[in-house]
């Protein structure tokens, strides 16, 4: 089975020159939920524009990310934007339309489906998202968590197998993030999220990757890199508190 994100060797340089990745390589197999941690500037944001070929500006990449063992080219993009649901750090930046219908419906009938079989789709995501009944609703209107949710039904909607999420708890109260975790618990896709939320990391990814200065310095089980307080230290994070009395070196006692 090919892995559904495989990431090799991976740079990339920002026009102005800032060089944001260097060397990055992991891979990712089907139905992973695998956490990227790294304080601001480490690349994170950077890294998960390349899965679904917003970054680089121009494919084909040299075959450095491959989806489902696809290199990313011109004329496979929109088919990998389709099946990379990226969410993009600020809600605003992904909603667009007017409505939570429209917005949700958008993909869908970029993909020529029938009206009846987007507004089954619409109906059927806002369900799983928790949305139910809001698709008459400004999108401007929603809460911060509702906003969130619109942006998840919008690639669910296009049915992607992988999703990236980008901060996705960040803006959230207790409430609002407890009900983002419970939703990603429920979605059988492959996983990889941005976040400085290790309660979130520790619920739902049983893997981490750790990036600073655009290069990864760890990959491994989560409870043992964040366990490890040294390396949380040394690159800007911390040990979370739930894990304040597990010993690094024995971190089932987590549970
Ligand atoms: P993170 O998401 O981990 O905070 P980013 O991927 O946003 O990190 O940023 C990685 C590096 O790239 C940082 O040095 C950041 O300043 C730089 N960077 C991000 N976006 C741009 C951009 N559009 N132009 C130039 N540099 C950028
Ligand atoms: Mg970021």
């Amino acid at each position: 089975m090919n892995p559904a994100v495989e990431v090799t060797s991976l740079g990339y340089c920002y026009p102005d020159g800032t060089e944001a990745l260097c060397g990055v390589s992991f891979s990712l197999m089907p139905g992973a939920c695998v956490g990227l941690l790294g304080p601001n500037g480490s690349g994170k944001s950077t890294l998960l524009r390349h899965l679904n070929g917003l970054l680089p500006e121009k494919p084909p990449a040299d075959g450095n990310v491959r989806i489902h063992g696809e290199a990313i080219t011109a004329e496979n993009l929109p088919s990998i934007r389709r099946r990379v649901g990226l969410l993009f750090q600020n809600p605003d930046d992904q909603l667009f339309c007017p409505t939570v219908e429209e917005d949700v419906a958008f993909g869908p009938r970029q993909l020529g489906l029938s009206e009846a079989a987007v507004a089954a789709r619409v109906q059927t995501v806002l369900v799983q998202v928790g949305l139910a009944g809001q698709d008459r609703r400004a999108t401007h209107h929603l809460s911060q968590g509702e906003k969130r949710r619109a942006c998840l039904a919008g690639v669910l909607a296009c049915e992607a197998s992988i999703l990236a999420l980008d901060e996705p708890t960040s803006d959230l109260d207790p409430r609002g993030r407890r009900e983002f975790k419970a939703l990603l618990r429920q979605i059988d896709a492959t996983k990889v999220i941005a976040t400085h939320d290790l309660e979130l990391v520790v619920e739902l990814c049983a893997r981490s990757i750790v990036l600073d200065h655009g290069r990864v310095v760890a990959d491994g089980a989560t409870l043992e890199l964040l366990g490890n307080e040294e390396l949380m230290l040394a690159h800007g994070l911390e040990r979370p508190h739930i894990l304040q009395h597990v010993h690094p070196h024995h971190p089932h006692e987590a549970h």
